[in-house]
């Protein structure tokens, strides 16, 4: 039964770790990848996702099945529903959370800001909640995201860097996730990470963002989009590669200190950190089209056009000096690397519907 499922699935197997994680929006891009990372070193695992349509939800379930072979389980429902939270936080005595449900992408707000605010304020909120009131409080890390930095930032971004000028509804609710948790943090006694993630990529990516939607319409032979900044400036991202993201998760669960609250009581003062994710070297997309050329083999028909004033910010470029010395974290792979996995991914993915069951890893 469902129960048993859930205390299964969050039983530590084996390991020097011994964390027992709820993952939300386990069946995401970034969910699965640290799910099965955490799984593979014998923590104790339990997904949660809304499996919502925000992009192709087939691909969603495809990763959960990749999950559930893994001895995952992944529960159905939404970080709003806080009773489903109390009754996880009932049946699982969770040590850590590892807090990735949310709305992103930048240019969707247009569409459907309610959205934004439903998964990234309300949610948020309602987990934090619940962590709060739950004997013992979790730890928790969650994923807040470069684009806190906004406009006018000097690069690189440091963590110390101005924050005041969100470019995008998703921005400012990733700030505004950022002063939530540090309210929790210092009322309540949660123990609190924020991670700044630094456009990921890899296999099992986000059919929404731009290495991805550029590699299935070279292989279709359609026209690409390709922007550039004021003054014909270059659009770069500091691209950063999933299993280098993955370490960083892991070293920041691994280095959490404990709650110090009960029953919504605080007891001494808690752990709040916030650290940069990225990879230290911004490509253009110029660069990024030109390398999927030579992976994809096909030649991309480009229109080149002015970046527009809707959310994304011309230039990233992360500082990760403090995610170094705190949490050993050193990200090691190329793009050029890195998306020749994730283009190895994409064909046998999307050429082989057997394989969709969730057998390519
Ligand atoms: P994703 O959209 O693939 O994963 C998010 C998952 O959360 C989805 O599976 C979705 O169904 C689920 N979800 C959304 N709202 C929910 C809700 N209300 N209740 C339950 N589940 C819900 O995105 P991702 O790329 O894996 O991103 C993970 C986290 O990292 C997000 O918080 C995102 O904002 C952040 N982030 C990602 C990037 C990136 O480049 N991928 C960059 C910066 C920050």
């Amino acid at each position: 039964d469902w129960e048993l499922r859930v205390r299964q699935s969050a039983r530590v197997k084996h390991g020097a770790h011994g964390l027992t994680v709820l993952v939300t929006g386990a069946s995401g891009f970034v969910g699965t990848h640290v799910s099965m990372a955490l799984r593979r070193r014998g923590d104790g695992v339990l997904g949660l996702d809304n499996f919502n349509n925000y992009y192709d939800p087939s691909l969603k379930r495809s990763r959960q099945k990749l999950l559930e072979r893994a001895g995952i389980f992944v529960v159905e429902g939404d970080i709003n529903d806080r009773d489903l939270l109390t009754k996880l936080f009932d049946v699982v005595a969770f040590t850590h959370v590892m807090h990735l449900a949310a709305q992103a992408g930048v240019r969707y707000a247009m569409e459907n800001p309610k959205s934004y605010v439903n998964s990234n304020i309300a949610g948020l909120v309602n987990l934090l909640e619940v962590c709060k009131s739950a004997n013992p409080q979790p730890s928790i890390v969650w994923a807040s995201s470069s684009s806190v930095y906004g406009l006018n930032s000097k690069v690189p971004f440091s963590e110390k860097d101005r924050t005041d000028q969100p470019a995008s509804l998703y921005a400012a609710t990733k700030k505004a996730g950022e002063e939530i948790t540090h309210t929790y943090n210092h009322i309540y006694g949660l123990s609190i990470t924020g991670l700044r993630f630094f456009t990921v990529y890899g296999p099992w990516g986000r059919p929404d963002m731009a290495y991805f939607f550029f590699a299935k319409d070279m292989l279709k032979g359609k026209q690409i989009k390709v922007f550039e900044g004021p003054n014909h400036s270059t659009v770069a991202r500091d691209f950063t590669y999933i299993d280098d993201i993955v370490k960083g998760c892991l070293g920041a669960l691994d280095t959490a200190k404990k709650s110090t609250g009960t029953g919504g009581k605080k007891k001494g003062p808690a752990q709040f950190r916030i650290f940069n994710l990225g990879n230290t070297s911004p490509v253009s997309v110029t660069e990024l089209v030109s390398i999927l050329e030579k992976l994809l083999k096909v030649k991309a028909n480009k229109k080149v056009l002015p970046l527009p004033r809707n959310g994304d910010v011309p230039f990233t470029h992360a500082n990760i000096t403090l995610a170094q010395k705190e949490l050993s974290y050193k990200p090691t792979t190329a793009l050029q690397t890195g998306l020749k996995k994730f283009v190895r991914w994409y064909s046998s993915y999307y050429s082989d519907s057997k394989k969709k069951s969730g057998s390519v890893w």
